[in-house]
């Protein structure tokens, strides 16, 4: 270390006091690898006030857990978006308990599991309209829901995605089809709320090793493929993922909207 010259701070005391004062409603938490825990937890770290959902009363005790980790106590809500209501219910409480939101993290996916897998031509109505519900259209209800609550206060939402939405990813199916609508619902949103200075990004997250991800068949075969041949040679991390959303909500991003931002370890570049 050169004499005199700052040594480099703790990643986390780094961000410590970029989102003091805000407010960030992080929807996705389910256990400590979901990556809106790793989200959640950089947001905190950096002073941001919290709210999380639940997905219903099963995951309550979990996530209640989860939250304690947490420096300070987050509001806790259910909200599951296939549910009819629930969705308003939800932004009703927060507007209720906060009066006003900064941030929203979009950090929910699913499919039925079968269909994550086998022949893409086998995809059902059923399932196609269920994963298109939670993963990709629950973004649009949720930017209008909280556009109210982010009136005057530049707001900023985040969602997850994957690069199964623009390459066909062995495996990933209806979830691809999915993730293209929620890329393009992260356009339309961000032209639609931009005016009234709400920017709306996606991450494009590398494979983690979550409840989620484990669905996909050959999931595996795919965290090895980014460990061999990524520019960076590893895996990405929840952490990793956290710093860009905490980039993404903050004022740092301030002309950053309607964009997909990989947090991939650069595979996303290569070509064969
Ligand atoms: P996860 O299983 O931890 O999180 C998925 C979340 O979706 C859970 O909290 C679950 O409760 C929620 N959910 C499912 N159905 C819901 C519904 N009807 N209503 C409300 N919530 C519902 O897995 P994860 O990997 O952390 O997934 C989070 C996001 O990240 C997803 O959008 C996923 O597609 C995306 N993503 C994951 C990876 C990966 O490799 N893990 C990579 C890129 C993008």
């Amino acid at each position: 270390m050169v004499r005199g010259f700052p040594r480099t701070p703790h990643e986390s005391e780094a961000h410590m006091g970029l989102m003091d004062g805000k407010v960030v409603v992080v929807v996705g938490v389910a256990n400590k690898r979901s990556i809106a825990w790793g989200i959640a937890k950089a947001l905190a770290d950096a002073g941001a006030r919290l709210a999380l959902n639940f997905q219903n009363e099963r995951m309550a005790e979990s996530v209640q857990k989860l939250a304690e980790e947490l420096p300070n106590k987050p509001f806790l809500a259910p909200c599951d978006v296939t549910v009819q209501g629930d969705l308003e219910r939800f932004f009703e409480a927060l507007g209720a308990e906060f009066g006003r939101i900064d941030g929203l993290v979009h950090s929910i996916a699913t499919a039925k599991r079968e269909e994550l897998g086998g022949k893409f031509r086998d995809t059902s109505w059923d399932g196609y309209a269920l994963s298109q519900q939670v993963s990709a259209w629950s973004l649009i209800p949720m930017g209008r829901l909280a556009a109210p609550l982010m009136e005057g206060r530049s707001g900023a939402i985040v969602s997850l995605t994957y690069y199964g939405a623009e390459k066909v990813v062995d495996g990933y199916n209806v979830m691809g089809v999915a993730k293209a609508a929620l890329e393009a619902n992260t356009r339309y949103l961000a032209a639609d709320l931009g005016p009234q200075d709400i920017r709306v990004n996606a991450i494009s997250a590398g494979p983690i090793k979550t409840v989620s991800a484990m669905g996909v068949s050959g999931f595996s075969g795919i965290l090895d493929a980014v460990e061999q041949k990524a520019p960076l040679r590893r895996n990405v991390t929840q952490e990793d993922v956290g710093k860009c959303a905490l980039f993404l909500l903050s004022e740092l991003s301030s002309a950053i909207t309607g964009q997909v931002i990989y947090v991939d370890s650069g595979y996303s570049i290569l070509g064969i």
